[in-house]
């Protein structure tokens, strides 16, 4: 069976026209918002909101999926980050996460999602232990994978896209 390829790249999460679902750090409403939220709505036009009044609301941890609208990509999958230090267990939530996100990609068919540093933002979370948490759910969700075949972090900047590059040499992948 081929291995799952796992990538870190530093971009914008609403610019990945290659993938087929790109996830939304996204709010319990899942309306649009600042960050991740704000970009990937503008990007798909108003019917994301739109179809998404009947997915909310969302739970910390849980993933839902909608279709991309105008955006390049066939699906968005909308995950609810833990704030830090307040949705607790935080670790466990954010890892619910990836989990969540990469089973409904699964299930769903598709070969390729790219996530954003969850919860990084406005939830507050540290960046390297975002960084730790994000790679170990991968590394441990990626043997069960039989659909998707492309895994790609998207860092907004150089420094975030380091620390994540380096969480990802650490953890080697589970077999
Ligand atoms: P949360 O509310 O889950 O913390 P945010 O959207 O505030 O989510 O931020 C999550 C992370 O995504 C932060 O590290 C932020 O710098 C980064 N980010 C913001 N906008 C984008 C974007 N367009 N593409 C990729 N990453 C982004």
């Amino acid at each position: 069976m081929t291995q799952v390829a796992i990538e870190c790249v530093q971009g914008n999460i609403a610019n990945q026209p290659d993938i087929d679902a790109i996830v939304n750090a996204a709010n319990a409403r899942l309306m649009p918002g600042s960050g991740v939220a704000g970009a990937i709505h503008s990007a798909a036009g108003p019917g994301l909101a739109e179809e998404c009044r009947d997915l909310a609301p969302i739970e910390p941890g849980q993933a839902v999926i909608s279709g991309g609208h105008n955006l390049p990509n066939a699906r968005v999958i909308h995950c609810l980050g833990p704030v830090y230090g307040v949705d607790t267990p935080s670790e466990e939530l954010l890892a619910d996460c990836y989990r969540n996100a990469l089973g409904l990609a699964d299930r769903e068919g598709l070969s390729s999602i790219a996530f954003p540093a969850i919860s990084t933002g406005v939830f507050g979370y540290p960046i390297e232990e975002a960084a730790e948490v994000a790679v170990a759910a991968i590394r441990k969700a990626s043997p069960g994978l039989t659909s998707v075949r492309l895994i790609r972090l998207v860092l907004f900047s150089d420094d975030d896209l380091a620390v994540f590059r380096s969480a990802l040499a650490a953890t080697p992948p589970e077999t």
